[in-house]
Protein backbone atom coordinates (compact mmCIF):
# COMPACT_ATOMS: atom_id res chain seq x y z
CA UNK A 1 0.00 0.00 0.00
CA UNK A 2 1.49 3.54 -0.71
CA UNK A 3 2.14 5.88 1.74
CA UNK A 4 -0.55 8.21 1.06
CA UNK A 5 -3.41 5.93 1.35
CA UNK A 6 -1.99 4.15 4.24
CA UNK A 7 -2.57 8.25 5.92
CA UNK A 8 -5.60 8.80 4.09
CA UNK A 9 -6.70 5.77 5.89
CA UNK A 10 -5.49 6.22 9.05
CA UNK A 11 -7.12 9.64 9.04
CA UNK A 12 -10.58 8.30 8.02
CA UNK A 13 -10.11 5.86 11.04
CA UNK A 14 -8.94 8.31 13.44
CA UNK A 15 -11.07 11.47 12.59
CA UNK A 16 -13.78 10.88 10.30
CA UNK A 17 -15.08 7.99 11.98
CA UNK A 18 -15.44 8.94 15.77
CA UNK A 19 -16.97 12.20 14.22
CA UNK A 20 -19.19 10.37 12.91
CA UNK A 21 -20.28 8.34 16.04
CA UNK A 22 -20.14 11.03 17.70
CA UNK A 23 -22.02 12.98 16.09
CA UNK A 24 -24.75 9.88 15.37
CA UNK A 25 -24.92 10.38 19.47
CA UNK A 26 -25.77 13.76 19.51
CA UNK A 27 -28.66 13.30 16.57
CA UNK A 28 -30.21 10.74 19.20
CA UNK A 29 -30.14 13.27 21.80
CA UNK A 30 -30.86 15.53 20.04
CA UNK A 31 -34.44 13.96 18.92
CA UNK A 32 -35.04 13.17 22.78
CA UNK A 33 -34.42 16.99 23.17
CA UNK A 34 -36.69 17.95 20.82
CA UNK A 35 -39.60 16.32 21.84
CA UNK A 36 -38.75 17.91 25.15
CA UNK A 37 -38.93 20.96 24.32
CA UNK A 38 -41.93 20.40 22.59
CA UNK A 39 -43.95 19.04 25.62
CA UNK A 40 -42.63 21.86 27.85
CA UNK A 41 -43.98 24.37 24.80
CA UNK A 42 -47.63 22.47 24.41
CA UNK A 43 -47.57 22.71 28.56
CA UNK A 44 -46.78 26.66 28.46
CA UNK A 45 -49.63 26.93 25.95
CA UNK A 46 -52.34 25.65 28.13
CA UNK A 47 -51.25 27.19 31.23
CA UNK A 48 -52.24 30.31 29.06
CA UNK A 49 -55.11 29.43 27.84
CA UNK A 50 -56.26 28.39 31.30
CA UNK A 51 -55.39 31.79 32.24
CA UNK A 52 -57.18 33.46 29.43
CA UNK A 53 -60.35 31.71 31.17
CA UNK A 54 -59.90 32.18 34.22
CA UNK A 55 -59.71 36.41 33.81
CA UNK A 56 -62.98 36.09 30.78
CA UNK A 57 -64.94 34.71 33.86
CA UNK A 58 -63.89 37.80 36.64
CA UNK A 59 -64.79 40.18 34.43
CA UNK A 60 -68.55 38.00 33.66
CA UNK A 61 -68.56 37.54 37.66
CA UNK A 62 -67.62 41.62 38.35
CA UNK A 63 -70.93 42.33 35.74
CA UNK A 64 -73.22 39.77 37.39
CA UNK A 65 -72.28 41.42 40.84
CA UNK A 66 -73.02 45.05 39.27
CA UNK A 67 -76.73 43.90 38.70
CA UNK A 68 -76.69 41.94 42.24
CA UNK A 69 -75.79 44.97 44.01
CA UNK A 70 -78.38 47.31 43.81
CA UNK A 71 -80.40 47.89 46.49
CA UNK A 72 -83.63 49.04 44.61
CA UNK A 73 -83.52 45.79 42.84
CA UNK A 74 -83.69 43.31 46.03
CA UNK A 75 -86.31 46.16 47.75
CA UNK A 76 -88.57 45.83 44.71
CA UNK A 77 -88.35 42.03 44.46
CA UNK A 78 -89.39 41.57 47.87
CA UNK A 79 -92.35 44.07 47.81
CA UNK A 80 -93.29 42.27 44.46
CA UNK A 81 -92.97 38.64 46.50
CA UNK A 82 -94.96 40.44 49.50
CA UNK A 83 -97.72 42.15 47.93
CA UNK A 84 -97.71 40.84 44.03
CA UNK A 85 -98.40 45.02 42.99
CA UNK A 86 -97.56 45.38 39.30
CA UNK A 87 -95.60 48.29 40.01
CA UNK A 88 -92.87 46.40 41.93
CA UNK A 89 -92.39 44.24 39.01
CA UNK A 90 -92.34 47.30 36.29
CA UNK A 91 -90.02 48.80 38.73
CA UNK A 92 -87.51 45.25 38.66
CA UNK A 93 -87.88 45.55 34.95
CA UNK A 94 -86.36 49.22 34.48
CA UNK A 95 -83.61 48.83 36.89
CA UNK A 96 -82.35 45.34 34.86
CA UNK A 97 -83.04 47.26 31.35
CA UNK A 98 -81.15 50.51 33.06
CA UNK A 99 -78.00 47.68 34.13
CA UNK A 100 -78.26 46.17 30.34
CA UNK A 101 -77.93 49.29 28.85
CA UNK A 102 -74.03 49.54 30.76
CA UNK A 103 -72.66 46.50 29.90
CA UNK A 104 -71.44 44.74 26.99
CA UNK A 105 -72.07 41.06 25.87
CA UNK A 106 -75.01 40.92 27.60
CA UNK A 107 -77.64 38.67 26.22
CA UNK A 108 -80.36 38.49 28.93
CA UNK A 109 -80.85 39.65 32.64
CA UNK A 110 -83.35 37.47 34.31
CA UNK A 111 -84.81 37.50 37.84
CA UNK A 112 -86.20 35.06 39.68
CA UNK A 113 -88.00 35.19 43.23
CA UNK A 114 -87.01 33.24 46.09
CA UNK A 115 -89.41 30.26 44.71
CA UNK A 116 -87.27 29.98 41.88
CA UNK A 117 -90.29 31.38 39.51
CA UNK A 118 -89.62 33.76 37.09
CA UNK A 119 -90.40 37.31 37.43
CA UNK A 120 -89.01 39.03 34.84
CA UNK A 121 -86.63 39.07 32.08
CA UNK A 122 -84.87 41.83 29.43
CA UNK A 123 -85.91 39.89 26.31
CA UNK A 124 -89.79 39.62 27.12
CA UNK A 125 -91.82 42.08 28.38
CA UNK A 126 -94.18 39.40 29.87
CA UNK A 127 -91.80 36.14 30.68
CA UNK A 128 -93.71 32.51 30.25
CA UNK A 129 -93.51 30.82 33.34
CA UNK A 130 -90.10 29.22 33.59
CA UNK A 131 -88.51 27.89 37.13
CA UNK A 132 -84.58 28.35 38.18
CA UNK A 133 -83.60 24.85 38.20
CA UNK A 134 -80.98 24.90 40.86
CA UNK A 135 -80.97 27.70 43.53
CA UNK A 136 -77.48 28.90 43.94
CA UNK A 137 -76.06 29.99 47.42
CA UNK A 138 -73.54 32.04 46.27
CA UNK A 139 -72.27 33.43 42.31
CA UNK A 140 -72.41 30.03 39.95
CA UNK A 141 -71.09 30.61 36.36
CA UNK A 142 -71.47 28.27 33.63
CA UNK A 143 -71.37 27.08 30.07
CA UNK A 144 -74.15 26.53 27.79
CA UNK A 145 -76.25 26.61 24.37
CA UNK A 146 -78.64 28.88 23.94
CA UNK A 147 -80.82 29.90 20.11
CA UNK A 148 -76.96 28.58 18.55
CA UNK A 149 -75.27 30.48 20.85
CA UNK A 150 -72.70 29.55 23.19
CA UNK A 151 -72.94 31.59 26.35
CA UNK A 152 -71.45 32.09 29.72
CA UNK A 153 -74.31 31.89 32.44
CA UNK A 154 -73.89 33.56 35.73
CA UNK A 155 -76.67 32.98 38.58
CA UNK A 156 -76.55 34.36 42.31
CA UNK A 157 -78.68 34.74 45.24
CA UNK A 158 -80.34 38.54 45.56
CA UNK A 159 -79.97 38.88 49.81
CA UNK A 160 -81.70 41.30 51.78
CA UNK A 161 -81.66 41.31 55.70
CA UNK A 162 -80.39 38.11 55.57
CA UNK A 163 -82.68 36.43 53.28
CA UNK A 164 -82.88 35.29 50.18
CA UNK A 165 -85.48 37.49 48.44
CA UNK A 166 -84.93 36.17 44.99
CA UNK A 167 -82.08 35.15 42.38
CA UNK A 168 -80.28 36.87 38.99
CA UNK A 169 -79.73 35.07 36.17
CA UNK A 170 -77.35 37.00 33.44
CA UNK A 171 -76.50 35.37 29.93
CA UNK A 172 -73.06 36.78 28.15
CA UNK A 173 -71.98 36.19 25.03
CA UNK A 174 -69.60 33.57 25.41
CA UNK A 175 -67.06 34.68 22.38
CA UNK A 176 -64.16 34.51 24.63
CA UNK A 177 -64.56 31.22 24.66
CA UNK A 178 -64.82 30.42 20.92
CA UNK A 179 -62.00 32.79 19.85
CA UNK A 180 -60.02 30.69 22.03
CA UNK A 181 -60.81 27.56 20.43
CA UNK A 182 -60.18 29.47 16.91
CA UNK A 183 -57.22 31.45 17.32
CA UNK A 184 -54.79 28.05 16.96
CA UNK A 185 -51.35 29.71 17.24
CA UNK A 186 -48.58 28.27 18.45
CA UNK A 187 -49.95 24.44 17.96
CA UNK A 188 -49.21 23.43 14.26
CA UNK A 189 -51.38 21.87 11.58
CA UNK A 190 -53.35 19.47 13.28
CA UNK A 191 -53.35 21.49 17.01
CA UNK A 192 -56.34 22.55 18.60
CA UNK A 193 -58.32 23.19 21.57
CA UNK A 194 -60.50 21.19 23.51
CA UNK A 195 -62.93 23.01 26.09
CA UNK A 196 -65.34 20.42 27.97
CA UNK A 197 -68.28 21.06 30.64
CA UNK A 198 -69.65 18.02 32.73
CA UNK A 199 -72.84 16.53 31.43
CA UNK A 200 -75.48 15.67 34.03
CA UNK A 201 -74.42 12.11 33.26
CA UNK A 202 -71.00 13.12 34.36
CA UNK A 203 -69.94 12.81 30.49
CA UNK A 204 -66.76 15.19 29.01
CA UNK A 205 -69.57 17.64 26.73
CA UNK A 206 -67.19 19.54 24.38
CA UNK A 207 -68.55 23.28 24.67
CA UNK A 208 -66.41 24.68 21.28
CA UNK A 209 -66.46 23.38 17.85
CA UNK A 210 -63.80 21.19 17.49
CA UNK A 211 -61.47 21.65 14.47
CA UNK A 212 -62.29 17.68 12.98
CA UNK A 213 -66.65 18.25 14.39
CA UNK A 214 -67.62 21.47 13.46
CA UNK A 215 -71.55 20.99 14.80
CA UNK A 216 -69.44 19.81 18.48
CA UNK A 217 -70.02 22.39 21.03
CA UNK A 218 -72.59 20.82 23.64
CA UNK A 219 -73.55 17.87 21.40
CA UNK A 220 -70.26 15.79 21.04
CA UNK A 221 -69.61 13.61 24.31
CA UNK A 222 -66.85 11.34 25.62
CA UNK A 223 -67.64 8.89 28.14
CA UNK A 224 -66.24 9.76 31.58
CA UNK A 225 -65.25 6.17 31.73
CA UNK A 226 -62.51 6.48 28.83
CA UNK A 227 -59.46 7.58 31.42
CA UNK A 228 -56.91 7.02 28.43
CA UNK A 229 -58.49 10.09 26.45
CA UNK A 230 -57.07 13.44 27.57
CA UNK A 231 -60.74 15.36 28.00
CA UNK A 232 -61.72 12.96 30.39
CA UNK A 233 -58.25 13.31 32.57
CA UNK A 234 -58.52 17.57 32.34
CA UNK A 235 -62.27 16.59 33.83
CA UNK A 236 -60.50 14.32 36.89
CA UNK A 237 -58.58 17.33 37.72
CA UNK A 238 -55.51 16.10 36.17
CA UNK A 239 -52.57 18.46 35.02
CA UNK A 240 -50.47 16.53 33.08
CA UNK A 241 -48.97 15.99 29.40
CA UNK A 242 -50.45 12.89 27.76
CA UNK A 243 -47.90 10.81 24.64
CA UNK A 244 -50.00 9.16 22.16
CA UNK A 245 -53.23 9.28 24.19
CA UNK A 246 -56.20 9.01 21.73
CA UNK A 247 -58.38 11.89 21.03
CA UNK A 248 -61.88 11.86 20.55
CA UNK A 249 -61.15 10.66 16.94
CA UNK A 250 -59.24 8.22 18.67
CA UNK A 251 -56.07 9.17 16.83
CA UNK A 252 -52.86 9.56 19.04
CA UNK A 253 -51.88 13.01 19.70
CA UNK A 254 -49.47 14.49 22.57
CA UNK A 255 -52.08 16.51 24.65
CA UNK A 256 -51.45 18.82 27.79
CA UNK A 257 -55.01 18.99 30.13
CA UNK A 258 -55.59 21.67 32.73
CA UNK A 259 -58.81 21.73 34.95
CA UNK A 260 -60.75 25.19 36.23
CA UNK A 261 -62.26 23.82 39.42
CA UNK A 262 -64.50 26.84 40.43
CA UNK A 263 -66.54 26.00 36.86
CA UNK A 264 -66.01 22.72 36.64
CA UNK A 265 -64.52 22.78 33.11
CA UNK A 266 -61.82 20.94 31.21
CA UNK A 267 -59.41 22.58 28.94
CA UNK A 268 -57.00 20.51 26.93
CA UNK A 269 -53.97 21.92 24.22
CA UNK A 270 -53.28 18.99 21.86
CA UNK A 271 -51.37 17.89 18.75
CA UNK A 272 -51.06 14.83 17.01
CA UNK A 273 -48.40 12.65 17.04
CA UNK A 274 -47.52 12.49 12.99
CA UNK A 275 -46.83 15.91 13.64
CA UNK A 276 -44.64 16.08 16.63
CA UNK A 277 -43.23 13.04 14.96
CA UNK A 278 -42.24 15.08 11.62
CA UNK A 279 -40.79 17.99 13.04
CA UNK A 280 -38.36 15.66 15.61
CA UNK A 281 -37.49 14.33 12.34
CA UNK A 282 -37.33 17.20 10.31
CA UNK A 283 -34.92 18.50 12.61
CA UNK A 284 -32.70 15.47 12.77
CA UNK A 285 -32.50 15.17 9.03
CA UNK A 286 -30.83 18.60 8.89
CA UNK A 287 -28.65 17.47 11.24
CA UNK A 288 -27.96 14.57 9.38
CA UNK A 289 -27.53 16.64 6.19
CA UNK A 290 -24.77 19.17 8.42
CA UNK A 291 -23.25 16.10 9.79
CA UNK A 292 -22.73 13.93 6.46
CA UNK A 293 -21.39 17.52 5.06
CA UNK A 294 -18.88 17.90 8.44
CA UNK A 295 -17.61 14.31 7.98
CA UNK A 296 -17.22 14.72 4.05
CA UNK A 297 -15.41 17.43 4.87
CA UNK A 298 -12.90 15.87 7.00
CA UNK A 299 -12.55 13.08 4.54
CA UNK A 300 -11.53 15.32 1.71
CA UNK A 301 -9.12 17.38 4.00
CA UNK A 302 -7.68 14.29 5.83
CA UNK A 303 -6.97 12.59 1.91
CA UNK A 304 -5.39 16.26 0.63
CA UNK A 305 -3.34 16.37 3.88
CA UNK A 306 -2.39 12.71 3.54
CA UNK A 307 -0.86 13.46 -0.29
CA UNK A 308 0.59 16.58 0.73
CA UNK A 309 2.59 14.70 3.80
CA UNK A 310 3.41 11.63 1.43
CA UNK A 311 4.57 13.12 -1.69
CA UNK A 312 7.89 14.46 -1.06
CA UNK A 313 8.94 11.49 1.06
CA UNK A 314 7.41 8.53 -1.64
CA UNK A 315 9.48 10.80 -4.35
CA UNK A 316 12.83 10.49 -1.64
CA UNK A 317 11.94 6.92 -1.37
CA UNK A 318 12.05 6.34 -5.35
CA UNK A 319 15.15 7.95 -5.80
CA UNK A 320 16.90 6.32 -3.19
CA UNK A 321 15.95 3.04 -5.02
CA UNK A 322 16.89 4.35 -8.24
CA UNK A 323 20.51 5.53 -6.88
CA UNK A 324 21.21 2.06 -4.94
CA UNK A 325 20.75 0.35 -8.54
CA UNK A 326 22.29 3.15 -10.49
CA UNK A 327 20.05 3.91 -12.65
CA UNK A 328 19.15 7.04 -11.74
CA UNK A 329 18.83 9.19 -15.08
CA UNK A 330 16.21 11.50 -15.44
CA UNK A 331 15.19 14.02 -14.78
CA UNK A 332 18.49 15.96 -14.62
CA UNK A 333 18.23 18.90 -12.66
CA UNK A 334 16.67 16.52 -9.57
CA UNK A 335 19.77 14.46 -10.22
CA UNK A 336 21.84 17.65 -9.87
CA UNK A 337 20.07 18.40 -7.04
CA UNK A 338 20.94 14.71 -5.43
CA UNK A 339 24.46 14.52 -6.43
CA UNK A 340 24.69 18.42 -4.76
CA UNK A 341 23.43 17.06 -1.47
CA UNK A 342 25.52 13.91 -1.04
CA UNK A 343 28.66 16.24 -2.01
CA UNK A 344 27.15 18.50 1.03
CA UNK A 345 26.77 15.03 3.64
CA UNK A 346 30.26 14.32 2.43
CA UNK A 347 31.51 17.57 3.44
CA UNK A 348 29.92 17.99 6.81
CA UNK A 349 31.09 14.27 7.71
CA UNK A 350 34.86 15.47 6.66
CA UNK A 351 34.50 18.41 8.68
CA UNK A 352 32.96 16.97 11.55
CA UNK A 353 35.55 14.13 11.52
CA UNK A 354 38.47 16.92 11.06
CA UNK A 355 36.48 18.53 14.05
CA UNK A 356 36.53 15.37 16.52
CA UNK A 357 40.28 14.87 15.96
CA UNK A 358 41.53 18.42 16.85
CA UNK A 359 38.99 18.08 19.89
CA UNK A 360 40.48 15.01 20.89
CA UNK A 361 44.11 16.56 20.52
CA UNK A 362 43.44 19.23 22.22
CA UNK A 363 41.83 16.99 25.15
CA UNK A 364 44.88 14.63 25.53
CA UNK A 365 47.17 18.11 25.21
CA UNK A 366 45.38 19.77 28.13
CA UNK A 367 45.49 16.34 30.14
CA UNK A 368 49.23 16.24 29.26
CA UNK A 369 49.77 19.89 30.99
CA UNK A 370 47.52 19.35 33.39
CA UNK A 371 49.48 16.65 34.86
CA UNK A 372 52.62 18.20 34.45
CA UNK A 373 51.25 21.33 36.26
CA UNK A 374 49.66 19.21 39.25
CA UNK A 375 53.40 17.45 39.68
CA UNK A 376 55.09 21.29 39.49
CA UNK A 377 52.34 22.15 42.33
CA UNK A 378 52.87 19.04 44.60
CA UNK A 379 56.54 20.13 44.45
CA UNK A 380 56.22 23.78 45.09
CA UNK A 381 53.99 23.18 48.22
CA UNK A 382 56.60 20.50 49.69
CA UNK A 383 59.28 23.12 49.55
CA UNK A 384 57.29 25.66 50.91
CA UNK A 385 56.14 23.61 53.79
CA UNK A 386 58.97 21.38 54.21
CA UNK A 387 62.57 21.68 55.55
CA UNK A 388 65.20 21.11 53.14
CA UNK A 389 68.16 20.18 55.31
CA UNK A 390 65.91 17.31 57.64
CA UNK A 391 63.14 16.94 55.73
CA UNK A 392 60.55 17.98 58.62
CA UNK A 393 57.84 20.26 58.79
CA UNK A 394 59.15 24.27 58.24
CA UNK A 395 57.87 26.90 60.21
CA UNK A 396 54.97 28.00 57.96
CA UNK A 397 53.65 24.41 58.16
CA UNK A 398 53.81 24.42 61.65
CA UNK A 399 52.31 27.45 62.61
CA UNK A 400 49.36 25.86 60.13
CA UNK A 401 49.68 22.42 62.26
CA UNK A 402 49.37 24.62 65.72
CA UNK A 403 46.34 25.96 64.63
CA UNK A 404 44.79 23.11 63.43
CA UNK A 405 45.77 21.05 66.38
CA UNK A 406 44.85 23.88 69.00
CA UNK A 407 41.08 24.50 67.80
CA UNK A 408 41.12 20.75 68.00
CA UNK A 409 41.78 19.85 71.63
CA UNK A 410 40.10 23.06 72.83
CA UNK A 411 36.95 22.19 71.05
CA UNK A 412 36.59 18.76 71.87
CA UNK A 413 38.82 18.99 75.59
CA UNK A 414 41.39 16.83 74.54
CA UNK A 415 45.23 17.37 75.56
CA UNK A 416 47.88 19.02 73.48
CA UNK A 417 50.95 19.35 75.04
CA UNK A 418 54.20 21.68 73.08
CA UNK A 419 57.89 20.86 73.53
CA UNK A 420 60.66 22.75 71.86
CA UNK A 421 64.00 21.24 71.57
CA UNK A 422 67.00 23.26 71.22
CA UNK A 423 70.52 21.88 71.24
CA UNK A 424 73.27 22.94 73.92
CA UNK A 425 76.17 24.18 72.52
CA UNK A 426 75.72 23.69 69.18
CA UNK A 427 77.92 26.72 67.94
CA UNK A 428 80.77 24.94 69.29
CA UNK A 429 80.01 21.35 67.15
CA UNK A 430 79.84 24.05 64.13
CA UNK A 431 83.69 25.39 64.90
CA UNK A 432 85.20 22.31 66.19
CA UNK A 433 83.77 19.77 63.42
CA UNK A 434 82.69 21.88 61.00
CA UNK A 435 79.61 23.20 59.26
CA UNK A 436 79.08 20.26 57.36
CA UNK A 437 79.46 18.21 60.43
CA UNK A 438 76.66 20.21 61.91
CA UNK A 439 74.16 19.63 59.05
CA UNK A 440 74.77 16.02 59.81
CA UNK A 441 73.60 16.48 63.59
CA UNK A 442 70.52 18.04 62.25
CA UNK A 443 69.86 15.95 60.05
CA UNK A 444 69.86 12.86 61.81
CA UNK A 445 68.23 14.23 65.22
CA UNK A 446 65.73 15.31 62.64
CA UNK A 447 65.50 11.98 61.51
CA UNK A 448 65.51 10.25 65.02
CA UNK A 449 62.61 12.95 66.02
CA UNK A 450 60.09 12.05 63.05
CA UNK A 451 61.11 8.00 63.66
CA UNK A 452 60.35 8.52 67.38
CA UNK A 453 57.21 10.38 66.82
CA UNK A 454 53.96 8.80 66.11
CA UNK A 455 51.79 9.75 63.28
CA UNK A 456 49.44 12.12 64.25
CA UNK A 457 52.52 14.31 66.02
CA UNK A 458 53.72 17.23 64.35
CA UNK A 459 57.75 17.05 64.12
CA UNK A 460 59.49 20.28 62.81
CA UNK A 461 62.35 22.60 62.29
CA UNK A 462 61.71 25.66 63.74
CA UNK A 463 65.40 27.72 63.86
CA UNK A 464 68.76 26.48 63.41
CA UNK A 465 69.09 24.04 65.48
CA UNK A 466 65.55 24.46 67.59
CA UNK A 467 62.20 21.74 66.81
CA UNK A 468 59.11 21.60 68.24
CA UNK A 469 56.82 19.03 68.74
CA UNK A 470 53.15 19.16 69.34
CA UNK A 471 51.93 15.82 71.14
CA UNK A 472 47.71 15.71 70.55
CA UNK A 473 46.06 13.59 72.91
CA UNK A 474 49.59 14.03 75.02
CA UNK A 475 49.21 14.07 78.93
CA UNK A 476 51.72 15.56 81.25
CA UNK A 477 52.83 12.58 82.29
CA UNK A 478 52.65 10.90 79.17
CA UNK A 479 54.38 13.93 77.16
CA UNK A 480 57.23 14.01 79.88
CA UNK A 481 58.08 9.95 79.93
CA UNK A 482 58.09 10.52 76.19
CA UNK A 483 60.05 13.22 75.80
CA UNK A 484 63.06 12.11 78.73
CA UNK A 485 63.44 9.25 76.71
CA UNK A 486 63.79 11.59 73.18
CA UNK A 487 66.55 13.49 75.43
CA UNK A 488 68.22 10.16 76.54
CA UNK A 489 68.37 9.31 72.95
CA UNK A 490 70.11 11.75 71.61
CA UNK A 491 72.18 12.30 74.37
CA UNK A 492 73.05 8.60 72.86
CA UNK A 493 73.85 9.49 69.79
CA UNK A 494 77.50 9.15 68.50
CA UNK A 495 78.60 11.52 65.62
CA UNK A 496 82.31 10.85 63.99
CA UNK A 497 84.25 12.71 61.59
CA UNK A 498 87.43 13.00 60.20
CA UNK A 499 87.96 15.42 63.53
CA UNK A 500 87.19 12.72 65.74
CA UNK A 501 83.43 11.40 67.54
CA UNK A 502 81.51 13.65 69.56
CA UNK A 503 77.71 13.47 70.91
CA UNK A 504 75.25 16.07 71.57
CA UNK A 505 72.82 17.26 74.03
CA UNK A 506 69.89 19.23 74.14
CA UNK A 507 67.67 21.06 76.26
CA UNK A 508 63.54 21.17 76.23
CA UNK A 509 60.86 22.77 77.32
CA UNK A 510 57.51 21.55 77.90
CA UNK A 511 54.24 23.38 77.55
CA UNK A 512 50.54 21.48 78.21
CA UNK A 513 47.27 23.25 77.29
CA UNK A 514 45.61 23.76 80.89
CA UNK A 515 43.52 26.51 80.51
CA UNK A 516 40.30 28.02 78.73
CA UNK A 517 41.93 31.39 77.91
CA UNK A 518 45.23 29.94 76.42
CA UNK A 519 45.93 30.75 72.50
CA UNK A 520 47.99 29.10 70.34
CA UNK A 521 50.49 32.26 71.25
CA UNK A 522 50.62 31.28 75.07
CA UNK A 523 51.11 27.53 74.55
CA UNK A 524 54.52 28.39 72.35
CA UNK A 525 55.61 30.99 74.46
CA UNK A 526 55.01 29.02 78.01
CA UNK A 527 57.25 26.11 76.09
CA UNK A 528 59.74 28.54 75.06
CA UNK A 529 60.16 29.88 78.19
CA UNK A 530 60.58 26.34 79.59
CA UNK A 531 63.51 26.38 77.28
CA UNK A 532 65.13 29.50 78.43
CA UNK A 533 64.63 27.84 82.00
CA UNK A 534 66.24 24.33 81.42
CA UNK A 535 69.14 26.12 79.37
CA UNK A 536 69.66 28.43 82.44
CA UNK A 537 69.20 25.40 84.83
CA UNK A 538 72.34 23.84 83.36
CA UNK A 539 71.17 22.18 79.58
CA UNK A 540 70.48 18.81 78.70
CA UNK A 541 67.15 18.45 80.61
CA UNK A 542 63.17 19.38 80.36
CA UNK A 543 61.42 21.55 81.78
CA UNK A 544 57.76 21.85 81.97
CA UNK A 545 55.97 25.06 82.43
CA UNK A 546 53.76 25.36 85.69
CA UNK A 547 51.93 28.88 84.54
CA UNK A 548 50.21 30.14 81.78
CA UNK A 549 52.32 32.54 79.84
CA UNK A 550 50.41 35.68 80.11
CA UNK A 551 51.23 35.39 84.31
CA UNK A 552 54.53 34.60 84.02
CA UNK A 553 56.93 37.13 85.58
CA UNK A 554 59.80 35.32 86.94
CA UNK A 555 61.78 32.09 85.12
CA UNK A 556 60.66 28.71 86.95
CA UNK A 557 63.55 27.56 89.28
CA UNK A 558 62.28 23.90 89.58
CA UNK A 559 62.67 21.98 86.80
P1 LIG B 1 73.01 27.24 73.52
O1 LIG B 1 73.31 25.98 74.25
O2 LIG B 1 72.75 28.38 74.36
O3 LIG B 1 71.82 26.96 72.60
O4 LIG B 1 74.21 27.53 72.64
P2 LIG B 1 74.26 27.44 71.10
O5 LIG B 1 75.61 27.61 70.62
O6 LIG B 1 73.60 26.16 70.57
O7 LIG B 1 73.36 28.59 70.64
P3 LIG B 1 73.61 29.85 69.72
O8 LIG B 1 72.28 30.47 69.41
O9 LIG B 1 74.61 30.69 70.35
O10 LIG B 1 74.22 29.27 68.41
C1 LIG B 1 73.47 28.54 67.42
C2 LIG B 1 74.28 28.11 66.31
O11 LIG B 1 73.69 27.18 65.45
C3 LIG B 1 74.78 29.25 65.47
C4 LIG B 1 74.83 28.72 64.08
O12 LIG B 1 76.12 28.69 63.57
C5 LIG B 1 74.33 27.31 64.20
N1 LIG B 1 73.52 26.99 63.11
C6 LIG B 1 72.32 27.56 62.87
N2 LIG B 1 71.78 26.99 61.76
C7 LIG B 1 72.66 26.05 61.28
C8 LIG B 1 72.66 25.17 60.16
O13 LIG B 1 71.78 25.09 59.36
N3 LIG B 1 73.75 24.37 60.00
C9 LIG B 1 74.78 24.42 60.86
N4 LIG B 1 75.80 23.59 60.67
N5 LIG B 1 74.82 25.26 61.91
C10 LIG B 1 73.74 26.08 62.13
MG1 LIG C 1 71.44 25.83 70.92
MG1 LIG D 1 69.31 27.99 69.58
Amino acid sequence: MKLKHLLSLMFVLMSAVPLFLGLQYLNNHFGKYSREQYVEHLSAMSAIAEQRIQSAIERIRDNSALISSRTQLRLSLDQWTRTGEVRHRAKIAKIIHDAKQGLSHLREIRIYDAAGRLVVSTLEAEPQTAELQTKPEKIEVSLAANDGYTVAISREPLILDHTTVGYVEAQFFADFINALARDRTGLGETGEWLVAVRAENGDALFAVPLKYDSAAAFKRRVSKDRHDVPIIQAMLGNEIVLDHAPDYREEPVLASTRYLPELDWGLVAKVSEAEVNELVTRNQSLIYVAEFVIVLLAIAVGVVLAFYIARPIEKLRAYTALASKGSLEEPHLERAGWKEARDLADHFTFMIKALRELNENLQAQVAERTQALNEANKKLEKLASEDPLTGLYNRRLFDIRLSEEFDRATRYRHDLAAAMLDLDHFKKINDRFGHAAGDEVLSKVGSFLKASARASDVVARVGGEEFCLLLPEGSKSGAMAFLERIRAEIEALQFSTANGQFTVTCSIGLACLDSTTETEQTLIERADVALYQAKKTGRNRIVQSTQKASTVSEFPKTA
